[in-house]
């Protein structure tokens, strides 16, 4: 199978409430064939949140191939095409770092590790004498290891004592976290993947699960084209594979005006109330704030909604019918709700819905609030994003003091007397220079984070000693003043979390290249090096592996809600990954949260004490007491605002950004996988027919994109994107381009008041064209990117890119997938 051509391979419909079955999905490099591999090795792949269970195959030292695992629970032996293509291509690239590199005289100039580390640790040294811990900051990733994130935490908030540490989990999945927090008093993803064989109904909104997931779209898929299918609802403004599922199922598109989700939200909880579609009875046991919310969403009417988001009322009529009258009903969020303006305020308004009628904790009935990144779990967890690990929360007293027991240091030394800082504030510090000193580990904010001028900018100034440890070279390794070689995924040892809490083991398959060395062994030689110590005089981080690493976080997780007692390496090592807690009263781990309807709310327990969602203003322990939840959920609501920029005459269209199917984040991998690469090799933006004939553009063209913050040039996809939106895909980086072509050159540096991810799909442009284009735009045709024009050729991957089903593999102890 070309697996480039065909994203989600085969269909395998299966009755309502069956096992989704199994189908082997692998790919060997050119040349490989089965009998050539030395050895199979079990990890899973990091090219996305889904966590697809895997195996590696290794020939000569060498990372050659994958195969899905049969047996786990989160994929049933399937991958999609950036797992098999881009999971190990990478790993061989010529441009991999493998020696550190320091800058001399303005250039980077490579060096040995004791000269590397040194330099780090003499700045790291003299600014906390001379200014602090405030100096520091920490920005990591959504792609390291439980066990590095961890090591981290320890480092930044018992080593140093900043409260300066996040992650870019920041600009994916604090809306997630946030808004778990703000419902149910802790993070934690309430539903199972298992929902999809149980329900009546399927809303994703803002999330295009086709390109961004394909292989949980593939088990949709599979219950969408059975005999009894569940019917799809579709929040989109473009017109992606999702919603054509829509429309084929019964169901609806509803593609809002960019910037008013909540609006739509508030439109569909209203249409609850008024049908009488809640369930009074297990409301007023299981939650708090019913009337209040009652009262927020009254003025959404249809009418009033349709002509805030340009949606017909009747089919938000009948998409809140469709919820009010399912026997079950699965939610899926993402980017298009996390990364637009009122972000968690939206994202909350999922899980009234699901309050209003007492669907969760229930077959069919969960809720998915996904994250972009393959790890952001397990940086929410351990608190290496600025959250105190084990859900625990800053503003109680006793669990700081637990943390300082763990540790064994002063409760004082742990920053706790204000919110953690956020990565948007964290650059805003270092722009300032009151932040000296940046470590920057496994991503690439250069062109990650919004307003990219301004980011390269704080990045290449005198003001701030940057160090950056990667794969490659990075558009932001460039501007650092330090950059040390990391190893890879199959090059080093951990475990990581999918978005639906399933813990897996990822084992080290190869050496890594030259002296490139795992994110935990560089965090644990910089501890090393600062000589940090506990109130004993005992080195403060006593674990020397992974496999150490990982029991020291068991310990911290020890009774909260991601409780990881009950695992370990050695039970990793079973036929597929585990979903947390995973304790005595759940040695086998729990699918499902919140069964008994009893959410960690109480207030010496909770994760948080809440916020309003309009403005962000923290609700204080005293607050939260008073209001004695013990155990309810919060239903909390805010009226819709108007987006912070807003079309004009000047700039009459709105911009927005996302992911799209061949490319992961940055691109950091997946542009050295030749198939993924050609599929979907430079930036482009999307355009509707209407505006492009209005705009005089064809398929093709050379366009340029301008907004008040900074202008790119690129190729135009005539497309599926709703009239007045114009659509860019975030991955491509342009460092060094003229003209750049990079996404977040136009967005903008606001975020959102309780989770603080900033707007990366509310902004308003303007588009012009250049000139005439010499053939199609460099956008595929699979997806939500397919050209408005059928004569554009459709995206094939062509020889290298054939992929194969295998019969199961045999596994030792293998109990079978449920
Ligand atoms: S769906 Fe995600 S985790 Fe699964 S194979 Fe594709 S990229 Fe990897």
């Amino acid at each position: 199978m070309d697996r480039i051509a065909d994203i989600w391979g085969p269909r395998t419909p299966h009755p309502r409430g069956t096992v989704w079955p199994a189908r082997v999905d692998q790919y060997l490099a050119d040349g490989i064939t089965e009998s050539d591999v030395d050895r199979w090795v079990l990890s899973a792949c990091l090219l996305c949140s889904n966590g697809c269970g895997c195996d590696i195959a290794v020939k000569d030292g060498r990372m050659v191939g994958v195969r899905g695992r049969a047996t786990d629970v989160v994929n049933h032996g399937r991958l999609g095409p950036k797992g098999l293509y881009g999971s190990t291509a990478w790993a061989h690239s010529p441009d991999r770092l493998t020696r550190p590199l320091v800058r001399e005289n303005g250039e980077l100039v490579e060096t040995d590790w004791d000269t590397a580390m040194a330099r780090v640790t003499e700045v790291s040294r003299r600014l906390l004498d001379e200014k602090g811990p405030l100096s520091h900051g920490f920005y990591t990733s959504g792609q390291l290891f439980l066990e590095e994130y961890y090591t981290l935490a320890v480092i930044g908030k018992a080593g140093i004592g900043t409260p300066h540490m996040d992650g870019n989990t920041r600009l994916c999945t604090a809306t997630a976290a946030a808004s778990f927090k703000e419902s149910f008093g802790a993070d934690g993803q309430p539903g199972s993947y298992t929902d999809i064989e149980h329900c009546d109904a399927i809303f994703l909104y803002g999330h295009n699960m086709a390109e961004t997931q394909t292989v949980l779209w593939s088990r949709i898929l599979d219950r969408t084209r059975a005999a009894d299918p569940p019917v799809i609802v579709c929040v989109d403004p473009r017109r992606t594979p999702v919603a054509a599922e829509a429309e084929r199922t019964g169901g609806v598109h509803l593609a809002p005006r960019v910037g008013t989700n909540l609006a739509l939200m508030n439109g569909l909880t209203r249409e609850l109330f008024a049908n009488g579609w809640v369930d009074e009875e297990w409301v007023a046991r299981h939650t708090l704030g019913v009337d209040d919310l009652r009262a927020v969403v009254e003025p959404y009417t249809p009418d009033e909604v349709a002509r805030i988001c340009g949606v017909d009322a009747d089919d938000l009529r009948r998409a809140a019918r469709i919820f009010g009258t399912s026997g079950a009903v699965l939610s899926t969020v993402l980017q298009g709700f996390y990364q637009s303006h009122q972000a968690t305020a939206s994202a909350v308004a999922v899980h009234n819905l699901h309050l209003l009628r007492g669907l969760i904790g229930r077959p069919g009935s969960g809720i998915l609030q996904m994250n972009g990144q393959p790890t952001a779990q397990n940086n929410r967890e351990t608190g290496a994003d600025g959250d105190l690990p084990g859900f625990r929360n800053w503003d109680n007293e006793t669990h700081i003091r637990e943390l300082a027991g763990l540790w064994n240091v002063d409760p004082l030394t742990i920053p706790h007397w204000a919110p953690p800082t956020h990565a948007m504030q964290i650059m805003s510090y270092a722009e300032e220079g009151s932040i000296g000193f940046l470590w920057i580990s496994a991503t690439n904010p250069a062109v990650s984070m919004p307003e990219s001028a301004r980011i390269r900018r704080i990045l290449s100034g005198d003001r701030c000693f940057v160090v950056v440890q990667d794969l490659f070279l990075t558009e932001t390794a460039r501007l650092a003043d330090v950059v040390l070689p990391a190893a890879g995924w199959g090059e080093k040892t951990g475990t990581f979390t999918n978005v639906n809490r399933t813990v897996h083991l990822s084992e080290q398959a190869v050496e890594p290249p030259g002296e490139a060395r795992s994110d935990l062994d560089i965090f644990l030689a910089y501890a090393r090096a600062m000589d940090f110590r506990d109130a004993a005089g005992e080195p403060l981080i006593r674990w020397r592996t992974a496999e150490e690493a990982f029991e020291a976080w068991r310990e911290a997780s020890r009774g909260r809600p991601v409780d990881y007692t009950g695992l370990s390496y050695a039970k990793l090592r079973g036929p597929t990954g585990i979903p947390w807690p995973v304790n005595e009263d759940a040695p086998e781990g729990t699918d499902r949260l919140y069964t008994d309807a009893v959410f960690p709310t109480a207030t010496d327990y909770c994760e948080t004490y809440g916020h309003d969602l309009l403005t962000g203003a923290s609700v204080t322990e005293q607050e939260h007491r008073a209001l004695r939840p013990d155990g309810r959920a919060f239903l909390k609501g805010a009226a819709w605002t108007p987006p912070h920029e807003e079309t004009s005459d000047e700039y009459p269209l709105l911009y927005t950004t996302g992911r799209t199917v061949y490319q992961f984040h940055t691109r950091t991998k997946t542009s050295r996988s030749r198939s993924l690469n050609d599929a979907a090799p430079e930036s482009w933006v999307e355009l509707s027919p209407a505006d492009a004939a209005g705009l005089g553009i064809a398929e093709g063209d050379l366009v340029r994109v301008e907004s008040p913050r900074g202008s790119i040039e690129v190729k135009a996809r005539v497309g599926q994107v709703m009239p007045g939106a114009v659509f860019a895909p975030f991955h491509y980086g342009s460092a060094g381009d003229d003209p750049p072509g990079q996404a977040n050159e136009l967005t903008m540096t606001v975020w959102d008041p309780v989770s603080k991810q900033p707007y990366f799909k509310t902004a308003a442009c303007r588009v012009t064209k250049l000139r005439d284009g010499d053939g199609p735009a460099p956008a595929p045709t699979t997806a939500g990117s397919a050209p408005a024009d059928a004569g554009v050729p459709p995206t094939e991957g062509g020889a290298a890119t054939t992929s194969r089903s295998v019969p199961t593999p045999a596994y030792p102890n293998d109990p079978g997938v449920s």
